[in-house]
């Protein structure tokens, strides 16, 4: 990715309050904002009553948790157009339709324009609000990567973010767009972004460091094979050929794990509990850019997981399995022999007793 020309602290203030700004009006589920409610570290209520140290104050506008409703409710979108609200992070949930291709409507709206009572479609608001935001956030796989609206043969022609936007685009004081996929998102991988981002407007933290696809680097490094509870069953061979097993492998049930960027294995869903194949469910690959159209049939062993698997099945991995399980019963689940009582007590200790 090109350097970015963000300064480090050049909002620092101790008065810094910041505005978040949710949109869910982009071709969307609303999963993400329910998920969202769920997080732990932090949770939203955390965020929202500002109790973590150094964390600025942060407003934010959402339709889920917002005591105003209507044109109240709107009022915080046509303030921050008008520079009123500074700074603020745009955040949009769901993908953003193709408003070219929509006949005599429109696909997704928010609002209504005061003068003329139509309906702001959710590309203006984009439009009005992506240059004056000093971040915009993709929040869910729809956002980031176009996602379930933008299967192949739809007809809203739905897009992610950086497809609209365009994926070098960066906001008025150099950040990336910021891409949280997944469907929906991990709450702590939304919450946690979100404070990251409050503390980087604030001067307290360095400029968000994200991979090629925008996601926040700490957080989609690892694939969910790297970090799943079931990996060992894979390289023994040991595979689960009907729903139900506790702890055998996915793959042949369709887990698309081994190539799938998302840390819900080693983060759990709520508060640490939970994660797709650590609790059964295969690996859907709801993270990815290429979801879903990539991964489909869901239920169907990938074909370029076939070949590894058959050989950690038909070669290497009941070997393996074999000789661990006998280090362990002759050797490991033992104790040293001069911890035993007896004669054969060889530490040099005479027992008194
Ligand atoms: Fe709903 Fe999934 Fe789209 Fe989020 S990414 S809006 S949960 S369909
Ligand atoms: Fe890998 Fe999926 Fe098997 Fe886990 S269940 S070890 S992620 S293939
Ligand atoms: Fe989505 Fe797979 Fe991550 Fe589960 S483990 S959240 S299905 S990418």
């Amino acid at each position: 990715m090109a350097t970015v020309e963000f300064v480090e602290g050049q909002h620092a203030t101790e008065q810094v309050v910041a505005h978040a700004l949710w949109m869910t009006t982009g071709l969307s589920c609303d999963g993400d904002s329910v998920a969202m409610t769920s997080a732990t570290n932090p949770s939203l209520e955390d965020i929202v009553r500002g109790i973590i140290p150094g964390m600025p104050k942060l407003v934010i506008h959402h339709p889920v948790i917002a005591y105003e409703n209507g044109a109240d409710f709107m009022q915080a979108w046509f303030d921050a157009e008008e520079g009123k609200l500074d700074p603020f992070v745009l955040l949009v949930e769901g993908s953003i339709p193709n408003e070219e291709i929509n006949g005599e409507g429109h696909w997704a709206a928010m609002g209504q324009d005061p003068v003329t009572g139509q309906p702001i479609t959710t590309n203006e608001w984009v439009d009005r609000l992506a240059p004056k935001a000093a971040a915009v956030v993709a929040v869910g796989t729809c956002a980031t990567y176009g996602g379930i609206p933008a299967m192949k043969n739809n007809p809203t022609g739905a897009m992610g973010l950086p497809d609209y936007l365009g994926w070098n685009w960066k906001s008025n004081i150099g950040v990336p767009i910021v891409c949280i996929p997944g469907c929906p998102a991990q709450p702590d991988n939304m919450t946690e972004t979100i404070l990251y981002l409050a503390m980087m407007l604030a001067g307290h933290a360095p400029l968000i460091e994200l991979d090629d696809c925008l996601r926040p680097k700490w957080l989609f490094e690892r694939t969910v094979h790297e970090s799943c509870n079931r990996a060992a069953f894979y390289e023994h061979g040991d595979f689960a050929t009907e729903y139900g097993s506790d702890y055998r492998c996915l793959v042949k049930l369709g887990c698309k794990g081994p190539v799938v960027k998302c840390n819900v294995p080693v983060r759990g869903w709520v508060n640490g509990i939970g994660g797709c194949p650590n609790v059964g469910g295969i690996c859907m690959a709801c993270t990815m850019p290429g979801f879903p159209d990539k991964y489909m049939p869901f239920m169907d062993e990938a074909a370029n997981a076939k070949l590894s698997s058959n050989a950690a099945k038909f070669t290497y991995g009941p070997i393996l399995k074999f000789f661990r399980k006998q280090s362990i019963e002759l050797v490991y689940d033992k104790e040293p022999e001069w911890r035993k009582p007896g004669p054969s007590l060889n530490s040099g200790y005479t027992p008194r007793w």
